[in-house]
């Protein structure tokens, strides 16, 4: 393994191991695109899945990964050497495999991740298309694993498939760190805004010359991604329907000039009025999954930095291995109540990370047998 490769291997050994059980296999839609290639760099030496089929769109369809991706592989050294090898076949739901994890675009997600389901594949996604319906659940395994409850309404509607999704890339990182908040003093009231990575556009992304020496004040659709998907996460499923959370949030979105990672600013009202150190303490007591053995559950998900100028996202962004949330500078403020920092490895805990975490919680709670 060449040396700037993520080395994953050590990684999921250290947290746990197949223990020789027959690995799920699984495929990838969109295996071509920025989070596709966070896909397969993540699924290599998976202990419990088996990547054995790689789609993307007709003009990539029929080439090997090796080949289509010349000069398009961006996330390390170099391709996995047993899925470069792989043929990318059509996104067509004929694939040897169980599960499919998407990172199609979203002018083509839809339709297709609802045909796989209905052909009885569960699509574990990263597209925003099905993220908000009625009977999908909007998934952080530490956040709101019950929603989970949800999907035998939608095998009603879908057969014996189903879709699981996983929020926009700052939706994620912003929630984790308002989730312990929000339970243990209840939040009444948000602001946040976020300086985004580049590498959330996609590739090739935002073109140079508009970000050297700039920031981009505006993320279509960003700003009510955060302000809806919170909203469903933070809820509960009553009577098989999602109650969102009674919470206002107002947010702003900016992209900046970095390649990974996205800093947030966050601004808290809270329903009760705990102390500084009861804040730190909420942050770093949550660890819902300790002792669940999931292969990508950072451990603990939330690290407080005490440093006064940090998180930073060159320096951060990677800690857990790109899944654990980075919160610093908590503070009081002088208009809400607290405000602090939140950064998020937005390919990695905000795309392809957290749809492989979704996957192994389902395969835990018997939902992939
Ligand atoms: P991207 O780099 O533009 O990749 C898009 C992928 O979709 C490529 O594999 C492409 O295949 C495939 N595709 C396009 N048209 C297709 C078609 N008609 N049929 C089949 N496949 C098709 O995008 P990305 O940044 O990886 O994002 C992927 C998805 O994840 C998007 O929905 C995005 O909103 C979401 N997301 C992204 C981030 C992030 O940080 N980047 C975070 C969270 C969520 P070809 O190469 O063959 O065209």
């Amino acid at each position: 393994m060449a040396k700037m490769q993520r080395d994953l291997s050590k990684y999921y050994t250290k947290n746990i191991s197949g223990d020789g059980m027959t690995k799920i296999k699984i495929g990838i839609l969109g295996a071509t695109g920025m989070v596709g290639q966070r896909f397969v760099e993540l699924l290599q030496n998976h202990p419990w899945f088996e990547l054995t089929e790689l789609a993307a769109s007709e003009k990539s369809a029929g080439s090997t990964y090796e080949s289509a991706m010349e000069g398009r592989w961006k996330v390390s050294a170099q391709i996995p050497e047993k899925a470069g090898k792989l043929e990318i076949k059509e996104c067509k739901p004929n694939l040897d495999c169980k599960l499919v994890f998407s990172a199609l675009d979203s002018s083509v997600a839809g339709p297709i991740e609802e045909d796989f389901a209905k052909k009885g594949y569960i699509v574990s996604s990263n597209s925003k298309n099905h993220r908000m319906d009625s009977d999908v659940p909007l998934l952080i395994p530490e956040v709101n694993s019950e929603h989970l409850q949800i999907i035998k309404r939608q095998q009603k509607r879908l057969g014996k498939g189903f879709i699981v999704t996983n929020p926009n890339c700052s939706a994620i990182g912003l929630v984790i760190a308002l989730k312990p908040l929000h339970s243990s003093f209840g939040l009444k009231k948000v602001f946040v805004t976020t300086m985004q990575a580049l590498s959330g556009a996609g590739y090739p992304g935002v073109a140079s010359l508009d970000i050297l020496d700039n920031v981009v004040p505006y993320i279509g659709e960003e700003e009510e991604k955060i302000e809806t998907e919170s909203l469903k996460l933070l809820g509960k499923v009553e009577k098989d329907r999602f109650s969102f959370a009674d919470i206002k949030i107002s947010a702003q979105c900016n992209r900046v000039n970095v390649k990974d990672g996205h800093l947030e600013t966050v601004n808290v009202k809270l329903d009760k009025k705990p102390s500084l150190q009861e804040v730190k303490e909420s942050f770093k007591k949550f660890n819902p999954l300790k002792g669940m053995k999931l292969p990508s559950a950072p451990n603990p998900p939330i690290i407080v930095k005490e440093d006064i100028d940090r998180p930073q996202p060159k320096y951060d962004r990677d800690l857990g291995n790109g899944m654990a949330v980075s919160v610093g500078r908590i503070r009081k403020c002088n208009i809400l109540d607290y405000k602090f920092l939140v950064l998020s490895h937005n390919t990695i805990r905000g795309a392809a990370g957290a749809a492989i975490l979704n996957a192994e919680l389902m395969k835990v709670k018997g939902i992939l047998r």
